[in-house]
């Protein structure tokens, strides 16, 4: 990710496809401030974009690019008259692209892939029965997506279809939120609350979130519906004690029916939270994954992303978690991490092989407006985030991890992307569900997204206040606008034979 701060004028003449132009453009300049007109004058500066298509017995696409007071670089594209709008708009794209890898030498690897699911669009052409082949040439060109890249996304999709084609859509996930941590880290873009700011504030949220389940426990029992899944995410679910980890998950137990559940998650997290106690109670309630997140073992790396463990806490945490006898643990890490070199990266990854979690998963370091990090802008000069994903994905697979789900987010270093792989059997179902979008979503507490899934597939998304205050204080306004629960789930129950 480039982090240039010019104005780069962008005119367009004869289309108005600005959106996948700015998205081409940001690939390469992240932060240029960029300006749309169909005023050819405006082409006389340092920097401009030039997107041009004249409609004739032909469609001549072309583009004309400067940067930094450089030489004008150009290039065209001849299109057939009755090609269609998203042809064009590719054609614009991709020139644009060719230009600017000339210009700056980068190449980023997804291509115009700017969504964040990749392997939806792989899984679509595979329900069409194409083959590996066609499938990779068919992004590639369209796409321009490097050939490492299809593989990974392919390889995905071969796992992830088989899970897919299981989804039970009648059922629904359960989330449940708690989105405190001890401090937050420096590259933190979730809403994460510190426990010293929260504490006070911790009996209410408690009170209130319990006070959601049940709610959403009726709704779920008034329209026979089956609970497919439950995640406890945040945050850091066991930054709070023991006690109040008991009380919600006992409110779970009480107002849902757990007969049905295939997967019970909760994000352990941060090593310095788990104890064995906690651990008991989380075993107790029945959830069978957990989640021990060392992002590193660098504890000079974990300094400078502000966590408060070393890498020994980490394995301890884990080695802990083994004793209490949770035979599915998933540990995360993430690549491109500040100040972290290729070579740690690689001993933490190596590490983790050794213990043999169920599954890693490896993100690649996202930077948010919303982080420390971002203000601080201390983000490595040359990031070897590359060479680290790079490596995971040939260290994982050579060991018996087959990657299964993916997603990519905006200001993610190289633009690169977050694998979650697994031994055979471990995929978690609740990663692959909230990526897909085929399975309805019920969240509980602070910052939890509720996302209903109709039968024609219309998706409807009713969002919880952000700040445990707000979630408290305005409790009962939030509640009305869940009665679409219950239209949703009775529609979802008479749309199916029982
Ligand atoms: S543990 Fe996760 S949620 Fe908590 S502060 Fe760190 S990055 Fe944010």
């Amino acid at each position: 990710m480039i982090n240039n701060d010019f104005k780069m004028p962008i005119i367009m003449i004869g289309h108005s496809f600005k959106y996948e132009i700015e998205a081409t453009l940001k690939l390469f300049f992240h932060t240029a401030r960029y300006s749309f007109s169909d005023d050819i004058t405006a082409a006389d500066g340092d920097s401009f974009v030039v997107a041009q298509v004249d409609k004739d017995e032909d469609i001549r696409v072309s583009v004309k690019i400067k940067t930094d007071g450089g030489e004008v670089r150009d290039s065209e594209y001849v299109l057939p008259a009755d090609c269609e709008s998203k042809d064009i708009e590719y054609t614009l794209c991709r020139l644009i692209y060719g230009l600017l890898s000339e210009i700056t030498g980068i190449t980023p690897p997804w291509g115009l892939l700017t969504g964040i699911r990749p392997v939806k669009k792989v899984i679509d052409l595979m329900r069409r029965g194409m083959m590996e082949e066609e499938i990779c040439s068919a992004l590639g060109e369209k796409y321009l997506v490097s050939p490492e890249k299809l593989k990974i996304a392919y390889e995905t999709a071969v796992n992830q279809l088989p899970i897919l084609d299981r989804i039970d859509r009648k059922a629904v996930s359960l989330y449940v939120s708690i989105p405190f941590c001890p401090t937050r880290c420096s590259y933190c873009s979730f809403v994460s609350h510190s426990m010293d700011s929260a504490i006070k504030l911790m009996p209410d949220y408690i009170n209130a979130l319990c006070r959601e389940l049940k709610i959403i426990g009726d709704l779920v029992k008034e329209t026979d519906t089956k609970i497919d899944t439950i995640y406890f995410g945040g945050g850091t679910p066991t930054s709070i004690s023991a006690d109040d980890l008991r009380m919600i998950m006992q409110t779970v137990q009480d107002n849902f029916d757990l007969d049905n559940v295939r997967e019970y998650s909760v994000e352990a997290g941060r090593p310095d939270t788990i104890t064995e106690e906690k651990l008991r109670v989380i075993k107790e309630y029945g959830a069978d994954r957990i989640s021990v997140n060392p992002q590193t073992l660098n504890d000079d790396v974990l300094k400078v992303i502000g966590r408060k463990h070393s890498g020994e806490d980490a394995l301890r945490a884990f080695e802990l978690a083994r004793k209490v006898g949770f035979d599915n643990i998933n540990t995360d890490l993430i690549a491109g991490l500040p100040t972290e070199q290729f070579d740690s990266f690689r001993n933490t990854l190596d590490k983790m092989i050794e213990l043999s979690p169920e599954s890693i998963t490896v993100h690649t370091l996202t930077i948010k407006r919303s982080a420390t990090l971002f203000e601080k802008g201390s983000e490595n000069a040359a990031n070897p985030a590359a060479e680290m994903v790079r490596y995971s994905v040939d260290a994982l697979m050579d060991n018996g991890y087959l990657p299964y789900y993916m997603y990519r987010q905006k200001n993610t270093v190289d633009n690169l992307e977050n694998v979650g792989y697994a031994k055979k059997g471990f995929e978690s179902y609740y990663n692959i569900f909230i990526m897909d979008e085929t399975q309805t979503i019920l969240g509980a507490g602070c910052a939890a997204s509720t996302k209903l899934v109709y039968p024609d597939n219309k998706i409807v998304r009713i969002h919880n206040y952000k700040f445990p205050y707000e979630y408290i204080r305005s409790f009962d306004k939030l509640m009305e606008k869940k009665g679409e629960i219950r239209e949703c789930l009775l529609k979802i129950r008479s749309s199916q034979p029982k």
